[in-house]
């Protein structure tokens, strides 16, 4: 903790940077998301296990971008993000929405987080993320605290349903998701906590045309729902922020898994990976799988 304390202050005093992006603990087992502008502040800096938020959500916030203007210069922004965390950031570059030469990315090596706020960590509240982690260092930073420690074992539930789910009928799995659907109160907090649901006006908050109906019943649900999904489709880098923020505990994170096993499975493709890489969305190959459109 005291380097990266350290670390943040240096940047902060030698101007390096106008903000740092981080968590603070609020108490034993939750912290909350901080934007630190003086070095005096730095202090409370902490990463652990109960840092869930996926910051770089922050990152392409108009109010975030205003703070580094200063005079005529553009100062960089720093962002304690953890390894999966990082691969939001690789995918916001890639889809142009932010320069990597702004961004000061001190990230850790990580042995994973808990589900929830307030549960212990250990096996059992491993966040589901965790379970299958293939990149406990970061791919991409600038610079790296933390000591490598085992990450707790755990079973990969998760799979499980997504292959039972998988394995339904066409009908019964429609009525799965339209059952699942139905629980969606549009809070838009699925939304709200993605760094990949950046657009600044939503399809969903268009009304003229309504696109999708905006009350919470059920074809407007299943509309959202499914487009939301499609609009992450290939995009999605799994950091399960939605599933854990929405209060209707819709398994939102089974439809982005699947969606991501399918951009891998087809087009050998995992979002937020590779800084060489195009995006899926934005490339063509005329030897992609062409499968779903036979
Ligand atoms: S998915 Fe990996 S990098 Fe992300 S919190 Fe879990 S262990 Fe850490
Ligand atoms: S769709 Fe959910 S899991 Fe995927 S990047 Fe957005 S918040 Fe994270
Ligand atoms: S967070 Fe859940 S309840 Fe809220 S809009 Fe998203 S899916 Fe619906």
């Amino acid at each position: 903790m005291k380097e990266l304390i350290k670390h943040a202050r240096e940047l902060l005093e030698n101007g390096e940077v106008a903000a740092v992006i981080g968590y603070r603990q609020v108490s034993a087992k939750r912290t909350k998301p901080v934007i630190i502008t003086d070095p005096e502040e730095t202090s409370a800096l902490v990463f652990n296990e109960y840092c869930l938020n996926n910051l770089a959500v922050y990152l392409t916030k108009a109010r975030i971008k205003l703070l580094c203007k200063k005079n005529d210069k553009v100062l960089k922004l720093a962002i304690t993000a953890k390894p999966c965390d990082v691969h939001s950031i690789v995918a916001l570059i890639q889809e142009n929405q932010i320069d990597r030469d702004t961004i000061h990315i001190i990230s850790f090596n990580c042995h994973g987080v808990a589900k929830d706020f307030g549960f212990d960590f250990n096996g059992d509240n491993l966040a589901s993320k965790c379970i299958t982690c293939e990149t406990h260092k970061p791919l991409y930073y600038d610079a790296l605290f933390g000591e490598v420690k085992e990450t707790p074992q755990a079973s990969d539930t998760a799979l499980a349903r997504i292959k039972e789910i998988e394995s339904m009928p066409h009908n019964e799995r429609f009525e799965f998701f339209k059952s699942e659907f139905d629980k969606c109160i549009k809070c838009y907090a699925c939304r709200a906590v993605c760094p990949l649901c950046y657009c600044q006006r939503c399809i969903t908050d268009k009304t003229i045309p309504c696109w999708i109906e905006t009350s919470s019943h059920q074809r407007g649900n299943f509309a959202w729902n499914v487009i939301r999904a499609f609009h992450l489709s290939g995009r999605c880098t799994g950091c399960g922020e939605c599933d854990r923020a929405c209060p209707a505990d819709i398994p939102l994170s089974l439809i982005n898994r699947k969606m991501s096993m399918e951009a891998k499975n087809l087009f050998s493709f995992v979002s937020g990976r590779s800084l060489e890489t195009p995006t899926l969305v934005g490339s063509y190959n005329e030897k992609d799988n062409n499968e779903l459109f036979m």
